[in-house]
């Protein structure tokens, strides 16, 4: 019998969980109606590093979930045919002033390589040869380069996958929804039956959630980056690893003349979606200082999510406590493009009864985030 499935949310998590929805041996006994307002989409905003390796996040489920999201996303892009401007394992490089913590680095990624291919080759980089490898830069300390970090445009990852879910069995309506107290979909006032729920709804998790007896433990995060043009400096089509520098703002070339640098963490601005001209300022200034010929006249664009978190920075995901029909992955931070496709693979495995391995491995108690209030 078809199962009818809601996708709350068209992010990273939602886009994901409908293409394997899609590819699943049963996916044709599925039919699924994914719903996203799209409004502040941290996806569509994120700055795109697929690099978890270096990490020195002391939550070894993160980690297990980060590492494994970073290969499964090489296995989605493979599979689904990412074109380069999408996926592109362009190399990321991490510089440390610090000589000492730069070799820590480097035997973390060591140790690391042992458990996953996907992080490449590891190469430990003088400040020149960092220079040398991102042309752009005129200043930088020495660092660590690994072959397999990527870029990712989550906005057209998520396309490009309900573009492929679409042709099987998703509809999408461009819409927000909300959960009405019984526990169901509601669009426009009426009622939708559904036989499964994902929310993948990101920072609106608690807003969603508002009807139930449910004690809910996401925030919203603002997160604003810059988008220049280098074409003037550097040419049209000089493609260069990502680099994250110590103490400055992340360095992310697109390969086609454009530049990202960003982004901010601000905790105290709810769902604001405005441009903020210190946070600007700040990340000129950062680009700035690594090279100095850029400037604001290189300014293109400025681009604003946001981003949900926990108490203790975990994302977390699985069915809802007293809720069995609605499943739910967030919490995702500032790594949700890393960690996000293996949790929206989970959510839909979960659903069509697929899961085979050890998804604890990957996750803390989702009551530690979710509690029925009684
Ligand atoms: C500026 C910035 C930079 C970042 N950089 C990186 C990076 O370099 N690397 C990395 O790994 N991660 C990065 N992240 C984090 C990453 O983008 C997020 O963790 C991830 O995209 C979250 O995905 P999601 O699917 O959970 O939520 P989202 O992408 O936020 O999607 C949630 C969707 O649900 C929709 N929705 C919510 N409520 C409703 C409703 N009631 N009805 C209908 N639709 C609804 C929203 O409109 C939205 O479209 C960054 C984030 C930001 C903001």
């Amino acid at each position: 019998m078809t199962k009818k499935i809601a996708i709350i949310g068209g992010g990273i998590v939602g886009s994901t969980a409908a293409y394997f929805l899609s590819q699943l041996d049963s996916g044709n006994d599925f039919e699924v109606t994914m719903f996203d307002d799209g409004n502040g989409q941290a996806t569509k905003a994120a700055a795109g590093i697929i690099s978890p390796w270096l990490s020195k996040r002391r939550n070894k489920k993160w980690y297990n979930l980060a590492r494994d999201g970073a290969t499964l996303l090489k296995q989605i892009s493979k599979q689904s045919k990412m074109p380069e401007s999408i996926y592109n394992q362009c190399g990321t490089i991490i510089t440390r002033e610090d000589s000492e913590k730069l070799k820590e680095l480097y035997q973390l990624a060591e140790e690391r390589r042992d458990e996953t291919d996907t992080i490449g080759d590891i190469k430990e980089l003088t400040a020149d040869e960092v220079m040398r490898f991102v042309p752009i830069i005129d200043s930088s300390y020495p660092g660590v380069f690994v072959s397999g970090g990527a870029r990712l445009n989550g906005d057209k990852y998520a396309s490009h996958l309900t573009k492929i879910a679409k042709k099987k069995n998703l509809t999408i309506i461009k819409q927000p929804v909300s959960i009405n107290k019984d526990g169901n979909v509601e669009l426009d006032g009426q009622v939708l039956e559904f036989d499964s729920i994902i929310l993948a709804t990101g920072a609106w998790t608690k807003d969603i959630l508002k009807e139930l007896p449910l004690d809910v433990d996401v925030r919203p995060q603002k997160g604003q980056l810059i988008e220049l043009s280098t074409t003037q400096i550097l040419g049209a089509n000089v493609d260069m690893p990502v680099v994250m520098p110590e103490g400055e703002s992340d360095f992310i070339p697109l390969g086609n003349g454009r530049l990202i640098v960003g982004a901010s963490h601000e905790n105290d601005k709810g769902f604001d979606l405005s441009a903020d001209a210190d946070i600007i300022d700040e990340l000129l200034n950062s680009a700035h200082s690594m090279s100095n010929q850029i400037n604001a006249e290189n300014l293109i664009r400025v681009k604003i999510g946001t981003r949900a978190y926990t108490s203790d920075f975990a994302p977390f995901f699985g069915r809802i406590p007293g809720y069995e029909k609605i499943l739910v992955g967030s919490g995702l931070g500032s790594s949700g493009l890393t960690t996000g496709p293996l949790v929206g693979k989970i959510l839909a495995e979960m659903i069509a009864d697929k899961v085979d391995y050890d998804i604890d491995e990957y996750r803390k108690p989702i009551e530690n985030y979710i509690k029925l209030v009684k």
